[in-house]
């Protein structure tokens, strides 16, 4: 089968779409033939690599998916062969504690496809039935690709780490790839005041059109956290700050918070090492939360939502399979708003 991989680590000109083997499946898994895949940063993570990460060459890259069930495992009773689905691409043992107590995200086994494992950039590929969700008849199956990773991880960070609440002021950083495309719809949904910081006029258009209160370019207002703190919240600081920028904003994110507030990371776009000042951290009682990813229960959470249409995903642009080299570039520029797909 045709699928986009790397033979070894490096530049995005390691990508090369060539044929593969079509994955095998077990009694509990699924083999899917994939419609889209979406694109996500992690790509230009894994891509590069880094210390640790020792994967099997050829590596099939992409998390997320969207396609129709080809053959399921002896003991799958929940699909058969011809249904629509999307799928949760964290995958844990299924076995330990924290697996059967619904906490698969902090299994020490969790993989992400594509990343630990085979992924989505395959014209078929395997995942455990327990992460697949049929989807409507009617649903998009590119909206149905854009959806996961994105909601999954935006429900998680606002709403389990968190603890949104209505009325509070919400800051997103950084808006432009999906997950933020994501927790601006849940904040919203929430009952929020969104303030979004992001770096073109069109990011800004865009970001208000799903529902950004506030939407600041931090290159024509660099001193934006004063204008927030002063000007929008009035003194009173941000109540929850979403951060995946990391190095570029993280001590601003945290300035801005309120006596109490809370901050979510989920990444580092512009680097994972800060400098940090201890004192605002205990003085005002901040709380600080990591997230990754979600656990099943999360991601059949938003799904619902995404799928009866009170979440839209948003698509960036589709580009055809055999073009991924040039989609990871695209994506790795910066310039999209939202999700970046890959159609088979
Ligand atoms: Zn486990």
């Amino acid at each position: 089968m045709k699928a986009a991989i790397i033979n070894e680590h490096g530049s995005l000109n390691n990508i090369q779409v060539d044929e593969v083997p079509t994955p095998k499946i077990s009694s509990s898994e699924v083999l899917i033939e994939t419609k889209y895949g979406g694109l996500n940063h992690l790509d230009l993570f894994v891509i590069p690599g880094w210390p640790g990460l020792r994967l099997p060459m050829p590596h099939i890259l992409g998390s997320d998916g969207s396609g129709i069930i080809k053959e399921v495992g002896d003991d799958v009773t929940r699909f058969q062969a011809g249904d629509r689905v999307l799928v949760n691409p964290g995958v844990g043992c299924g076995l330990c504690d924290l697996c059967l107590s619904g906490k698969q995200n902090l299994c020490r086994k969790f993989s992400i496809l594509g990343e630990n494992t085979s992924g989505t950039f395959a014209e078929y590929f395997k995942i455990p039935s327990q992460n697949v969700l049929k989807i409507p008849d009617d649903y998009p199956l590119d909206l149905a690709a854009a959806a996961p990773l994105n909601f999954l991880t935006a429900w998680r960070m606002l709403v389990t780490q968190g603890n949104i609440q209505q009325g509070e002021y919400v800051l997103i950083q950084g808006a432009s790839g999906g997950v933020a495309t994501a927790a601006i719809q849940i904040a919203k949904y929430f009952q929020t005041k969104v303030i979004v910081t992001t770096s073109t006029q069109a990011k800004i258009e865009k970001a208000k059109e799903l529902g950004a209160d506030i939407v600041i370019n931090y290159h024509e207002t660099p001193n934006y956290s004063k204008y927030i703190f002063k000007d929008i919240t009035r003194k009173h600081g941000v109540d929850l700050v979403i951060d995946s920028v990391g190095q570029a904003t993280f001590n601003t994110s945290l300035k801005l918070l309120k006596t109490g507030g809370r901050l979510v990371t989920c990444g580092s776009t512009t680097g994972p090492k800060v400098d940090l000042d201890l004192r605002p951290i205990f003085w005002k009682q901040l709380q600080i939360y990591g997230s990754t990813m979600s656990n099943h229960h999360e991601f059949s959470s938003v799904m619902k939502l995404v799928l009866n249409g009170t979440f839209t995903p948003i698509i960036d642009t589709i580009f055809p399979i055999d073009e991924i080299q040039a989609a990871e570039k695209y994506l790795s520029e910066g310039k999209h708003f939202g999700k970046v797909l890959v159609q088979f």
